[in-house]
């Protein structure tokens, strides 16, 4: 139950002067100045300027108290400041002791207190570690800033309308454009048609069902620079949020070198080296093809086997250099004796295979050859004024007939090679003439 007691405690009580109190009990320093000199400190006035009493203070020029940086400032007298209602960052200098970094907020007491010399109330927060936070941040952004400016990838944010919200040093040289020309652009810029025309509905899918293939995985994908030039990508996409605002941040790699890379390695691993010309790989691969080709067309297939005769004589007299420009001159002459869609490849030492598709009749394959024999008996010019000269050996097998399947048609045209060989050499034989008689 309450009651309630006539004369309580504390209204019985003697109140205490609040307004002294609080001003006293205040963190802030407050101090009061007449003429620029301070009449009144509260302790923690003191405190903050490093004097062991308030009396220290009394009567001295509040400006011996502000950091030489800020005198020009104070110097504009305190009254400049009344109207700074947000407040004025200033910098205290306490008696032996480091700098202070403070909001000064100053209102006049002239009227109020109805004071015959003009009067201000000084007011200073110590904002020191609100400064040495914002300077944390503004260090540790300026680090971040750093590391995306020396980062060879392109970092690009944008909303989920596409718009362009952020992009870093490499972006812009990535793609040839200047910050200023993509922030709030669409990022379809810099995308080729094709892909720029999916990229809406990309994001809306993704922001309805959260699927997305680029999302935290990368994949390849092609940019367009600002001049047109279009080049491979690959590119990882994170969502993060910024208050309520969703982003996109998404890492851009150009893989232009690491394309060429593959594409070179995938060039070695089904070319000679040497001559250019497609390796044994190569060859099996599209003799392959060339077989179910013909199969459909019904039209003949011709495995033309070279062996050049007396190679090794060139080597051994001219040179290992001078067998390797005859090498290359074989396959520069053989590709001049065959059509653009037939295949010519080094599959040995001195050993050349030509496939011929579509023949009108199998008896053309033999037209092919003789020309190819006539071709390679012309001397090959070596250097220094040298000049070698082969022969070749060639053993023609035809599908179909000669065999069903790669491996059937190879050993064919291998065994009517040899049989052209042992007949004396720079000639040519279809197995078809060879296979039933005896060596
Ligand atoms: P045949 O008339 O019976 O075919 O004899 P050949 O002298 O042509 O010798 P053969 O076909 O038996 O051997 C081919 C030679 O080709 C053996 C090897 O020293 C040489 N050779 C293999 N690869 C290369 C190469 O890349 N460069 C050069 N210069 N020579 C090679
Ligand atoms: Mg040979």
């Amino acid at each position: 139950m309450i009651s309630h007691r006539k004369g309580s405690a504390v209204s019985n009580r003697q109140r205490p002067n609040y307004d002294t109190e609080l001003v006293r009990a205040i963190s802030n320093l407050v101090c009061v100045l007449e003429e620029g000199r301070i009449t009144f400190i509260n302790p923690a006035g003191a405190e903050m300027l490093n004097v062991d009493s308030v009396k220290d203070v009394l009567g001295r020029d509040f400006a011996d108290f502000v950091h030489a940086d800020y005198a020009d400032l104070i110097a504009l007298g305190i009254e400049a400041f009344t109207e700074e209602e947000s407040g004025v960052p200033l910098k205290l200098r306490p008696i032996h002791a480091m700098p202070i970094d403070v909001l000064m907020h100053v209102r006049e007491l002239t009227e109020e207190c109805q004071l015959e010399t003009q009067a201000f109330m000084v007011e200073c927060r110590d904002i020191s570690n609100y400064i040495k936070a914002s300077e944390d941040a503004r260090k540790r952004e300026q680090r971040l800033a750093n590391v995306l400016g020396t980062v060879q990838d392109a970092i690009i944010t944008i909303d989920p309308k596409g718009k362009i919200q952020s992009i870093n040093a490499a972006g812009e040289k990535m793609f040839g454009y200047t910050k200023i020309e993509l922030l709030g652009h669409n990022v379809k810029t810099l995308m080729p048609k094709e892909i720029a025309t999916e990229h809406d509905s990309y994001i809306d899918n993704y922001v309805t069902t959260g699927e997305g293939q680029v999302m935290n995985s990368s994949m390849e994908s092609e940019g367009q620079q600002a001049d047109g030039t279009l080049f491979p990508i690959e590119i990882s996409v994170t969502q993060m949020t910024e208050g309520s605002q969703r982003l996109f941040t998404g890492v851009i790699r150009d893989i232009t070198q690491r394309k060429k890379a593959l594409q070179k390695i995938e060039h070695l691993a089904h070319h000679d080296s040497l001559t250019g010309l497609p390796n044994r790989n190569l060859y099996m691969e599209r003799v392959e093809r060339a077989v179910v080709r013909a199969r459909r067309s019904g039209k003949p297939l011709a495995l033309l086997f070279v062996d050049l005769d007396k190679f090794k004589p060139i080597n051994d007299n001219l040179g290992h250099e001078a067998g390797d420009i005859v090498l290359k001159t074989v396959a520069e002459r053989m590709l001049q004796c065959v059509r653009q869609s037939d295949t010519v490849a080094r599959i040995g030492g001195d050993e050349f295979v030509a496939v011929l598709e579509n023949l009108d009749a199998a008896e053309s394959a033999g037209v092919v050859a003789k020309k190819i024999i006539n071709i390679l008996v012309e001397d090959v010019d070596v250097g220094n004024g040298q000049l070698a000269n082969v022969g070749a050996s060639i053993g023609i097998s035809i599908f179909p007939g000669d065999g069903d399947s790669t491996d059937e048609l190879a050993r064919a045209a291998d065994e009517a090679m040899y049989a052209v060989k042992e007949a004396g050499r720079n000639n040519f034989k279809f197995y078809k003439d060879v296979k039933d008689k005896p060596s």
